[in-house]
């Protein structure tokens, strides 16, 4: 994709009655100053490594960074079912994970900057000559933008190898075990579609099918990379996931969008 100078965020917000996912993005208006002895490889935006993330070309191996607050580390089902995506839609090895518990930040919200924050201070995983690393911060609030309003906000993938789960707010909607395990788990792999460059944003589209009203999702409510406004209860939530048996799949444009890129 066109390179661009600016930072791009996207913010993916789950508005729950069509289990689907709207993003919006904005600029990060101060040019970051992570650079270090890491190099900025990790600083580029959203889209910007997809076939790196997707082919063994340049690197066969990937790496998850996995940082979380006490007690809201990822669910083993989640990791299982993330590394299947993983395996089934790229050239990748079978993942590795890197699991690091840091303490609460005794927030009730996150902004992004505050997550760009995080990850520059705990992020440890950084590419080697073989091995690709993706950071993952499983948030232990919900995201600022949800904070005066209704809308729910699971995820949102913000630089080329960088993701948040709002796991806090994934654990306000219910007590339900199985739906907190398939939110975890839809959304890990949600953003990780962004990364891959989803949708027409870093993948170029084999046929037209991005829902441009919500920017980089796919127009197919039934896929993955969907997005809808439209705010409900956790109650029809859970019936819109029994009803998708799980986790939703990639349809057909996505993966054909990720195939010639370099994925699978
Ligand atoms: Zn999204
Ligand atoms: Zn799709």
């Amino acid at each position: 994709m066109a390179a661009n100078k600016k930072q791009l965020f996207f913010l993916c917000i789950c508005y729950t009655f069509f289990w689907l996912f709207s993003c919006g993005k904005e600029s990060n208006q101060e040019e970051d100053q992570q650079s270090n002895q890491n190099g900025t490889a990790h600083l580029k935006a959203v889209g910007d490594s997809a076939l790196d993330l997707l082919s063994a070309n340049t690197f066969p191996n990937i790496v998850f960074d996995m940082v979380y607050p006490k007690d809201h580390k990822p669910s083993d089902q989640a990791i299982t079912e993330f590394s299947e995506f993983v395996l089934k839609r790229t050239h990748k090895q079978t993942p590795t994970y890197k699991f690091t518990e840091i303490p609460s930040q005794n927030q009730d919200n996150y902004s992004l900057q505050e997550i760009v924050d995080i990850e520059k201070k705990y992020r440890t995983a950084f590419n080697t000559d073989d091995t690709i690393a993706v950071f993952v911060f499983f948030a232990d609030a919900e995201a600022e933008a949800d904070f005066n309003s209704n809308g729910i906000t699971l995820g949102v993938a913000f630089r080329n190898t960088s993701m948040a789960i709002y796991q806090g707010k994934i654990k306000s909607l219910t007590t339900n075990q199985n739906l907190i395990k398939t939110l975890e788990s839809s959304t890990l792999q949600h953003e990780l579609g962004h990364l891959f460059g989803l949708v027409n944003n870093g993948a170029h589209m084999i046929e037209a099918h991005e829902d441009k009203p919500n920017g980089h999702h796919c127009n197919n409510g039934d896929c993955l990379m969907t997005a809808v406004i439209e705010f409900t209860t956790p109650a029809k939530l859970w019936s819109r996931l029994s009803k998708n048996n799980g986790v939703p799949e990639l349809d057909h444009n996505c993966i054909a969008d990720l195939q010639e890129i370099g994925g699978r």
